[in-house]
């Protein structure tokens, strides 16, 4: 029977609509990407055709409201297409999910003009982006950034870098999180988040090479007196900055959460059926009780993940607080991708260390989970702090 799934704005789609539209993405997986991703990884190489079939299942729009062109996802449905994405190639994940922050903290926190201007050219992948908050000296510390915006008329002239900017060369606009009163008390006071479009005086130093979460680009963004309009400030107000950048982070945390159940699930699949072809002993190895007890943990912690991802998604659609529930999903789900990836070379042997496989990408790209939109130490401290909260005595 049909069901309706209800986004966090209110926007629906039924359970019908949402296995059409799984079906989809899985079908181009399997005709338009499967085949190409072990080259693709290895050639670092930016997936420019990918990026136009993505646009044509309105992925760049996935979570964004109907009503600015987007298909106006609930977390729920969406978390199933990161994941399902996240098991073939989870590189390409990251592709849309920055750019669907950066959407949403116009789409939240924006003016109606900037909603306007901004959102039905997202949601179409015209202009795609992500999110600049990270700074050579802080990531964890957000309120210690340095970037500094100097209002100068109509204008802000800004000044210094961000790096680790995910899409930061082949996207062109980014939620840019700067400080407008470096005084302020308490810190945050003093943040604001502009939506920054290239331009003069921003430029891309470098691309930074990295252990794993190849093909999508990571960069390091300077300011040297960009000059931007001060209409492009998020909301029109200045010392909101930090609690629009951090509002988007629950998303942020389920999308992350969601990308390490795909690996999680990919490892589990490649381990189950590899152990039920390599033999030793006479036997497959998948009959030997100690590559069982490693099957039995890892398809655990897949469920286990998958319904934390759920739970959090489900409270995130109903607008309800969740930053515990996601917490508790992008800490579980990511050590749970970090685990099985281990496990999964394990089972494989030596083959598991090959790069004609793809095991070894698994290994290389659920590390990543473990650190992106915010590190699983601050996760846990995240989840004491409000079990405390909501546990008064
Ligand atoms: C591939 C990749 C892509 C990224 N993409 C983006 C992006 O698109 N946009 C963006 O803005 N950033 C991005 N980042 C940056 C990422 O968000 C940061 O790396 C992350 O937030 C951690 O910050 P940091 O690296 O400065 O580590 P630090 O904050 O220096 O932390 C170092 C260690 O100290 C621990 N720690 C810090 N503070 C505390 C505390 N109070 N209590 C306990 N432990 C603590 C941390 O958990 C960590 O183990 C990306 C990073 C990578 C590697």
């Amino acid at each position: 029977m049909s069901e309706n799934l209800v986004s966090r704005t209110g926007e629906t789609i039924t359970s019908e609509d949402e296995t059409q539209l799984l079906d989809a993405v899985r079908r181009w997986l399997d005709r338009d990407v499967s085949d190409k991703v072990l080259a693709m990884e290895h050639a670092d190489e930016y997936p420019h055709e990918m990026v136009e079939q993505m646009k044509e299942l309105g992925l760049f729009g996935a979570t964004i409201g109907q009503e600015y062109g987007g298909l106006g996802l609930p977390a729920s449905t969406y978390a199933k297409i990161v994941t399902a994405v996240s098991e073939v190639w989870m590189s390409l994940s990251g592709i849309f999910n920055s750019h669907l922050i950066m959407s949403a903290a116009v789409e939240r926190f924006g003016t109606e003009d900037q909603r306007r201007k901004f959102l039905p050219r997202f949601a179409a992948g015209e202009i795609r982006g992500g999110l600049a908050l990270t700074e050579p000296n802080c990531g964890t510390d957000l309120q210690a950034i340095r970037m500094r915006a100097v209002r100068d008329g109509d204008d802000y002239v800004i000044n210094g870098t961000k790096t680790w900017i995910s899409n930061g060369i082949e996207g062109s606009c980014y939620a840019l999180l700067v400080k407008t009163d470096p005084e302020a008390q308490p810190r945050h006071r003093g943040m604001s988040l502009f939506i920054a479009e290239k331009g003069p005086g921003f430029t891309v130093s470098r691309k930074l090479e990295k252990l794993g979460y190849k093909g999508i680009d990571s960069a390091e963004l300077i300011f040297d007196d960009y000059r931007i309009p001060a209409d492009c400030l998020i909301g029109g107000e200045e010392g909101r900055g930090f609690h629009h950048a951090v509002g988007g982070l629950e998303l942020g945390r389920i999308n992350v959460a969601a990308r390490g159940v795909g690996i999680a699930n990919a490892a589990l699949r490649e381990a189950t059926a590899y152990s039920q072809v390599r033999e030793t002993m006479g036997k497959p190895i998948c009959q030997h009780q100690a590559i069982q007890l490693k099957l039995g943990d890892m398809a655990t912690r897949c469920e286990a993940a998958r319904l934390l991802v759920e739970s959090a998604a489900r409270a995130y659609d109903k607008g309800e607080r969740c930053d515990m529930e996601a917490g508790m999903a992008k800490l579980f789900a990511s050590e749970a991708a970090l685990e099985n990836s281990t496990e999964c070379m394990r089972i494989h042997g030596g083959y598991g260390y090959s790069k004609e496989f793809h095991v070894e990408r698994y290994y290389r790209d659920a590390p990543l989970m473990c650190i992106g939109e915010g590190t699983n130490e601050m996760q846990r401290i995240i989840i004491a702090r409000q079990l405390i909260e909501r546990n008064p005595v």
